[in-house]
């Protein structure tokens, strides 16, 4: 059942502590990424509410958004928007500033990745305070998408995220919790 994969899921990601800084347990996901089951199990479970509906596009946060993101939209027969830090996009962009825990930062996304109507799904690794998929939900909606979720693998409840995210009216799925 569920609860099975979310045990399997939750065995195959590290923590590091104290990385990038003292008192953060960093929740590493490359041990899922390179255990083959894990992360099959893993894509299967977060596009597992839209199998078979039609989804236009898969949005993807850089970094680990893209992995995840690449293999959740070819399940979906989906395209892949890569959503980026400032600066690295070759073409025209729109770009939005968003909350980090000290201050601000910028993201980016091509301004012909998206057309009006398009049924998207943005997809992370995990969810804290929600300030980057907050960014990224506002940012796709400035295009005329539809954001019909957010996936991510570890949701992080006590930060809050996810409230962001359903006050924006997109749906959260999560696949694990760490407390
Ligand atoms: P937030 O904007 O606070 O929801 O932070 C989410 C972004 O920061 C995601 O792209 C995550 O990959 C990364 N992140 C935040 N906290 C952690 C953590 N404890 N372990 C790993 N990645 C994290």
């Amino acid at each position: 059942g569920a609860d099975t994969v979310s045990d399997d899921l939750i065995k195959s990601i590290r923590t590091i502590p104290d990385y990038p800084k003292e008192g953060i347990l960093f929740r590493d996901i490359t041990t899922l990424l390179g255990d083959a089951r894990a992360f099959r199990r893993a894509v299967d479970a977060l596009v597992q509410p839209w199998a078979g509906s039609k989804i236009d596009q898969v949005a993807g946060i850089e970094a680990r958004g893209f992995i995840l993101g690449g293999a959740v939209a070819h399940q979906l027969s989906a395209g892949f928007v890569p959503i980026r830090k400032k600066g690295k996009l070759p073409h025209e962009t729109v770009r939005i500033a968003y909350s980090l825990e000290y201050g601000l930062d910028e993201m980016e996304m091509h301004k012909d990745a998206i057309k009006p109507g398009d049924k998207v799904i943005l997809v992370d690794d995990l969810i804290a305070t929600g300030g980057t998929a907050e960014g990224a939900t506002k940012l796709l909606k400035q295009m005329g998408a539809e954001v019909v979720a957010a996936c991510f693998i570890i949701d992080l409840p006590d930060l809050g995220g996810r409230k962001k995210l359903e006050a924006l009216d997109v749906p959260v799925r999560t696949l694990v919790e760490f407390p």
